[in-house]
Parts: structure tokens; C-alpha cells; sequence
């Protein structure tokens, strides 16, 4: 058995490869292929709004929610959303805590002003700042939840009267939370969602008041929303297991219940890591993120004893990032509990040796 703790794109429900496989020769008993349908048959239209509704019910969505599901990986939200949301005048808040909000802070300057009110650069990212004030008077205040390669994460929604926007790209669906309290959600589909290739939005409709700026088509959520994410061909495969993986997630018991098996994965991993000083996690205990575990050990050598080790036990998708080094593990909705106790199965016999 493979145990894969790649940090996106990433596992998902075997189920759903399966069900995908069969909708490549024979989409539901159509005879044709789901990469051989046209989106505007009323067979797409109904995936897609399933998907849709999914979504709504999923994060219990209240009715002034829009679910768009579009192309361009998170990475086109960093300039989408300011390109929509901010005027040239208006100045949008951003929090830094690592490479993802670096990069939506960079595209975000190309449209407005960008205050940043805090950040965790003097400590290389390895928290989240807490005593930071949001200014009342900016346009939306942007985070990202989970900082995917840091291991950092969000669990309380900050407090502010001003919209929320959030990149929810390496946590969405993985633990509860009032998801109707932000004006704007995204995330890349490929970790927690479906596959690369589609991007979920969720905006609300008061998001959409007062744009001035000129847009692209393409570019324009307003859009979006009138032509029901079908402004041009959709990335139909990828929208189709979406639609799989979130049937799966429904069927563990919703949000609620994957996020019991969450903490249990996660508590289970630092448990080990704590427990064995040749280990050491980078971030600080209250902002460890249950998607992404990061740690390094202190002996290059040893480092690369446990990658060896962790290659030879079929245990893919471990080496950190460049920019953190040592040991990434990821521990996204699809993961099994099994794959986690096997890592820590290896990492207690490593520590024992
Ligand atoms: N935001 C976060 C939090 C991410 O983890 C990633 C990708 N891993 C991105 C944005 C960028 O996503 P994409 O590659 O889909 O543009």
C-alpha cells in the first residue's frame, strides 16, 4: 500500500478514482464518455448543479451565497478578487503569514492599496499573529486559513465588521466553521475538493456593489454568477469529481464528520513528533496546522536517513518544501487514519534506532 502525504495535488477517496475511471469509458449509462460530453447538455447541467448544491449544503450556505466553480487555480484569485473588489482609491488589508499571502498581496498591489496589518516574517512564518487591529474603514480584510507549506493554521475567524476574504485552498471542508461570515471564499480544488484545474468560489452577494474598474469577461464575477459558472467551457472533468468527492465527504458524515477524524489524525502525529526530540516541529503548539505537519530534524544526515526510510516504506510526498526544508506531511479529508498510524509507527521505530 501507498500511504500519499503529497501536499496537492493530493489523495483522494479511492471510491471516487474509481467512479471517475468508469465515467471515462461510460459516464452514467450514457455511452459516451464524461470527457466527450458537451457542458451545455442538460447530463453536465446536472453534475454541475449538484456539485453546486453540494457545496451549499456541505458548508451550510445561506441563500446569498453564490457557488461558482472556475478555472485558474487559486493563484488567479490573488489578482481576481482585488481586480473585482478594489478600486484604485480603496485600500484592502492583508494579513502575511507565508508564501501564498505574499504572492496575493503582491497581485493585489497591481489594483489598489494593500495595508498590510501584520505579519510573521520575524519568526519565519512559524506562527500567526494575534494582536493585530483590522482598519475599519478598508475594503475587505484577506487571509489565508491554512498556509500550506508553513503549516500554519487559522481556526477562528477573525473579528471585524469589514467583508471577509479568505484563501481557503489546503483547509476548505476540513473542520467546522460559520463559512456565512465571509464575503468572499476560494481555494484550488486539488487538495480537499476534487481535482486540479477548477477553483470553488463562494461570494456573496454584497461583494459585488460598487466595482468601477473595467473587466475582462473572464475576469468578472458578476458574469460568473449570471451564467451559472458556464461563461465558457468549464473544466468539466475536473467540476465531475468535485461532484465525487464531495458525494464522498456527505457520506462521512459532512464537515462535522471529517473533522472528528481530522483531529484525531493530526493529534496522533504531534503526539509523536512531541514525543521523540529527534523530531522537531517548526511551528509554534496553539498554530499547528491539522492539514500540513511540518518538522525538521536537527542532523542533515539523519534527514535524509528518514527520507530513505520513508521512500522504502512506500510513503510518498514527505520532503518539505524548498523554502522550509526537512519533512512535510500532509493530512488532507482523504487521507486514512491507517496511513498516519503507519507513519507514526515508522517514525516511533526511527527514534527507537
Ligand atoms: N493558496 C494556497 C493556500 C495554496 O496552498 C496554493 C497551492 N498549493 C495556492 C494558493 C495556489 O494554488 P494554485 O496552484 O491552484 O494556483
Amino acid at each position: 500500500m501507498i500511504h500519499n502525504f503529497n501536499a496537492g495535488p493530493s489523495i483522494l477517496p479511492k471510491e471516487v478514482f474509481e467512479e471517475a475511471s468508469k465515467s471515462i469509458l461510460n459516464f452514467n449509462d450514457t455511452g459516451l464518455s464524461i470527457l466527450e460530453l458537451g457542458h451545455r447538455t442538460s447530463i453536465f447541467e446536472a453534475v454541475l448543479e449538484e456539485a453546486r448544491l453540494l457545496v451549499k449544503e456541505l458548508m451550510q450556505l445561506n441563500d446569498d451565497k453564490h457557488v461558482l466553480f472556475l478555472h485558474g487555480g487559486a493563484s488567479t484569485q490573488f489578482f481576481q478578487v482585488p481586480m473585482n473588489l478594489l478600486n484604485e482609491h480603496e485600500t484592502g488589508a492583508y494579513l502575511d503569514c507565508g508564501v501564498w499571502g505574499i504572492k496575493a498581496i503582491k497581485e493585489a498591489r497591481l489594483f489598489g492599496n494593500v495595508e498590510v496589518i501584520a505579519s510573521s516574517k520575524d519568526r519565519s512564518y512559524t506562527y500567526i499573529p494575534k494582536d493585530y487591529i483590522i482598519p475599519a474603514q478598508a475594503k475587505y480584510f484577506h487571509y489565508t486559513t491554512n498556509n500550506t507549506i508553513e503549516g500554519t493554521e487559522l481556526f477562528n475567524i477573525p473579528q471585524t465588521n469589514i467583508p471577509l476574504v479568505a484563501d481557503m485552498s489546503s483547509d476548505i471542508l476540513s473542520h467546522q466553521m460559520d463559512f456565512n461570515r465571509f464575503g468572499l471564499i476560494y481555494a484550488g480544488a486539488q487538495k480537499n475538493i476534487g481535482a486540479a484545474g477548477v477553483n470553488l468560489v463562494i461570494l456573496d452577494k454584497y461583494m459585488l456593489k460598487g466595482i468601477e474598474r473595467k473587466l475582462p469577461s473572464m475576469m468578472d464575477y458578476r458574469l460568473h454568477i449570471e451564467n451559472g459558472s458556464m461563461l465558457n467551457t468549464p473544466p468539466v472533468f475536473a467540476i465531475y469529481v468535485c461532484l465525487l468527492t464531495l458525494r464522498w465527504l456527505k457520506k462521512q458524515g459532512g464537515v462535522a464528520g471529517i473533522e472528528k477524524i481530522n483531529r484525531e489524525k493530526a493529534a496522533l502525529l504531534y503526539k509523536t513528533l512531541d514525543a521523540h526530540p529527534v523530531f522537531r516541529p517548526t511551528v509554534a503548539l496553539e498554530d499547528r496546522s491539522r492539514m500540513n505537519v511540518v518538522f525538521v530534524m536537527d542532523d542533515a544526515e539523519k534527514e535524509k536517513e528518514f527520507q530513505a526510510l520513508c521512500k522504502k516504506e512506500n510513503m510518498v510526498g514527505v520532503k518539505g518544501h524548498r523554502s522550509v526544508g526537512g519533512f512535510r506531511v500532509s493530512l488532507y479529508n482523504a487521507l486514512p487514519l491507517e496511513s498516519v498510524k503507519a507513519m507514526t509507527g515508522l517514525m516511533e521505530d526511527f527514534a527507537r534506532h
